[in-house]
């Protein structure tokens, strides 16, 4: 079962609420949490995890030889991110750091002057603890392709579970609904939605249920921090309710989520109530998956 943490707005508590998922799932079976917030991953911190290298993510660039390049600039004029650049009668100029890799470029030369070689854009971890098994992947500073390194982190992590032949697949996904969104979304059985008593939190939790329908994946609202501010949680309540959303539960806004993240300790190991509470939320996605 792969079940996918994520919220739209990002600081709405998503990484605490995944990995405190991820060990209370690990307690009933094999877990493992896959971190595809590729561009700021932070669960190995939170389950205070040392992360060992397992591989690098390459993406495919564009080479050229200048002994078949007839200046032509037809490469430069394809190119929709600006990579190429080309002045009349001067061999092109490319900008590595922002090709996303497309080869319309080299789709597009009429004299072959253009081949494939590769760049290194991101690092896929592993580690463990908690009886947690985790794969996290980090987009390489400067790099730009956080959706290639959240497809290659997935496949990383169907990999590895053969052989630890995990039964709970957490994914814990970057905010927003862009590219790196979808690819952790892709597949999964079950989304649960953190959201936050606060307008722009509700504005893009619509927007993340909006994608959920689109590929037809179950879903679920966890309401972090919600005696922040009655009056919005009773909002997110309300939408809830009229759109026939289960609220799978509730976080209150307390002192522990900030002991935790700061001893690196996860929430359900500083204080048992915690424990029980997302015990209750396990409870309550495993019997909305039945
Ligand atoms: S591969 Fe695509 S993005 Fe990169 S330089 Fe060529 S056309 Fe531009
Ligand atoms: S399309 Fe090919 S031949 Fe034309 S400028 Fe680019 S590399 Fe040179």
């Amino acid at each position: 079962m792969k079940i996918a943490v994520t919220g739209g707005k990002g600081g709405v508590g998503k990484s605490m609420i995944a990995t405190s998922l991820a060990i209370e799932f690990a307690r009933r079976n094999k877990t493992m949490l896959v971190d595809a917030d590729v561009e700021c991953p932070n669960d190995h911190l939170l389950l205070s995890i040392k992360r060992k290298k397992y591989s690098f993510v390459y993406q495919i660039i564009p080479k050229w030889d200048f002994k078949k390049c007839i200046k032509c600039g037809k490469c430069a004029s394809i190119c929709k991110q600006n990579a190429i650049i080309s002045v009349k009668e001067k061999y092109p100029a490319f900008v590595k750091d922002i090709c996303i890799g497309c080869k319309a470029c080299i789709a597009v030369c009429p004299t072959g002057a253009i081949t494939e070689t590769k760049k290194e854009i991101g690092t896929i971890y592993t580690g463990k603890n908690h009886n947690v098994n985790l794969v996290s992947g980090e987009l390489k500073l400067g790099e730009l392709a956080s959706g290639e390194v959240v497809a290659e982190v997935r496949k990383y992590s169907d990999k590895i579970n053969k052989q630890i032949k995990a039964d709970t697949m957490i994914i814990d996904s970057s905010p927003g609904i862009g590219c790196p969104v979808i690819a952790s979304l892709v597949g999964t059985d079950y989304i649960v939605a953190v959201t936050e008593p606060t307008p722009s939190a509700l504005f893009d939790l619509k927007r993340v249920l909006y994608l959920a329908n689109h590929f037809q994946i179950k879903y679920g609202i966890i309401i972090n921090k919600y005696d922040l501010e009655g009056k919005f949680c009773y909002q997110i309540e309300k939408f809830a309710k009229i759109n026939n959303i289960s609220v799978l539960g509730k976080v209150p806004y307390r002192k522990d989520f900030l002991r935790s993240t700061i001893k690196m300790i996860p929430v359900v190991k500083v204080n048992p109530k915690y424990k029980k509470l997302f015990k209750k939320f396990v409870c309550n996605i495993v019997q909305e998956l039945k």
